[in-house]
């Protein structure tokens, strides 16, 4: 940055004593932090963050119409944010990436923060990118972004599902459609040797959830000789990977009949020729009809959508929580396992922990905890970005 720049560039100067997170190097900073803005920078703009004192902090974007005011993209004064800098950002972030190819073709190549990039998300399903512009300074960039991940995949195609909520709040129109190539048709992955078919366009998120990638070869590890009972299956992820484990029955649960439609279509693929029970039915009531019926089951996944969208919803969502847990648990016959996941970021691990302690305890069972489970490595956490986390999970022996 010339001295010249600097001087004409928009800057944000801050309230006294509200440099500390950025000095810790969080990278928000909320609208109640700030002073008073100098210069008239346009959404997504690059502006200096400045202590009251007057001390150089972050380079960041700013956000006018969110209450994260803007978003740190680093925290050294000689930075230059420009197109260059976006495109160094994306190929380390694909770099990082490539010891995943091996396992499976639907990879995270960008997640936002922890890559350096707030609010940029980008998934790739083979050749196939799908990216979420969820913030101003990401949309501000768009192209260069656009380019550099074309450049740093090889992939021609990039479809955008900027459809999120997270948009609204940024003040950005939602978008979406093809950026290069054209509208794609669904997509085939191969996970751990498991094939799956992905609707970028319609799916949920872009398609697929991704983050359970190893969570869903744990469940596979644990099938064989097992009745597996995948509650909130969507099209159905853990469903197949328990059957390729050598589960004995596999019976899952989703109340979308889109979703079961689109998971009983991936039986003929992975040459299942048996197909396996896929009920549409509300899980809550489909777990009471269960056990008025006396079933068992060996192995229970339980990966409901985010109960808790923000911790207003906090009390509601972990009563939910509770409840789904201990009736999943009355169902698991005795050495059965429980793969118990929560992907509200609103609620922690630790919360998630006692939510789950408190339903085995209702369930009038005992249980053992035995692996903690987590997002993939391609959706890691910023350590100093803990908002980053959002998925957890718990891994339960009955005893
Ligand atoms: N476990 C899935 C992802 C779950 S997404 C995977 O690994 O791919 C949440 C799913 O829960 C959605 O498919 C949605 O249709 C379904 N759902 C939401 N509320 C439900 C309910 N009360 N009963 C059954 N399914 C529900």
């Amino acid at each position: 940055m010339s001295a010249q720049a600097s001087t004409t560039q928009a800057s944000l100067h801050l309230k006294p004593g509200k440099e500390r997170s950025l000095l810790r190097r969080h990278p928000w900073i909320y609208a109640n932090a700030i002073e008073r803005v100098r210069g008239q920078p346009a959404s997504g703009q690059t502006v200096r963050v400045l202590s009251a004192e007057g001390r150089f902090l972050a380079h960041a974007a700013y956000s006018p119409a969110s209450s994260i005011r803007a978003r740190a993209w680093g925290f050294e004064e000689s930075a230059e944010i420009n197109a260059q800098w976006m495109h160094a950002r994306i190929h380390e972030a694909v770099a990082r990436r490539s010891g995943l190819q091996e396992r499976s073709s639907a990879i995270r190549l960008v997640f936002g923060e922890a890559d350096r990039l707030p609010g940029l998300v980008v998934d790739r399903y083979g050749d196939q990118l799908v990216v979420q512009f969820l913030a101003a300074g990401v949309e501000f960039w768009r192209e260069a972004l656009v380019q550099a991940l074309v450049e740093a995949t090889g992939c021609s195609a990039v479809y955008e599902r900027s459809d999120a909520a997270a948009r609204q709040r940024e003040g950005l129109p939602s978008r979406e459609g093809a950026l290069r190539g054209e509208v794609p048709p669904p997509v085939q992955v191969i996970e751990d040797g498991v094939r799956y078919q992905v609707d970028v366009v319609g799916g949920h998120k872009t398609g697929f959830y991704i983050d359970q990638r190893d969570n869903r070869r744990e469940v596979a590890r644990h099938a064989a000789g097992r009745r597996v009972l995948n509650c909130f299956c969507y099209t159905g992820g853990f469903s197949l990977a328990a059957r390729k484990g050598g589960a004995v029955e596999v019976v899952s649960i989703d109340s979308s009949a889109d979703a079961l439609a689109l998971a009983a279509a991936h039986e003929p693929l992975n040459d299942l020729a048996e197909p396996s029970v896929w009920m549409q039915a509300n899980v809550f009531d489909a777990l009471k009809a269960f056990q008025a019926e006396g079933r068992q089951f060996d192995l229970i996944v339980l990966d409901p959508p985010k109960f808790a969208p923000s911790v207003q919803h906090l009390d509601r969502a972990s009563r939910a929580y509770k409840d789904i847990n201990m009736r999943a648990l009355r169902l698991l016959a005795p050495q059965g396992l429980l793969f118990t996941f929560s992907c509200s970021g609103a609620v922690s691990v630790d919360l998630f922990q006692k939510i789950v302690a408190g339903a085995v305890f209702d369930a009038g069972v005992d249980a053992q905890l035995l692996h903690r489970l987590s997002a993939g490595s391609d959706h890691p956490m910023a350590m100093t970005h803990p908002e980053g986390e959002y998925l957890k999970g718990l891994m339960l022996r009955r005893m």
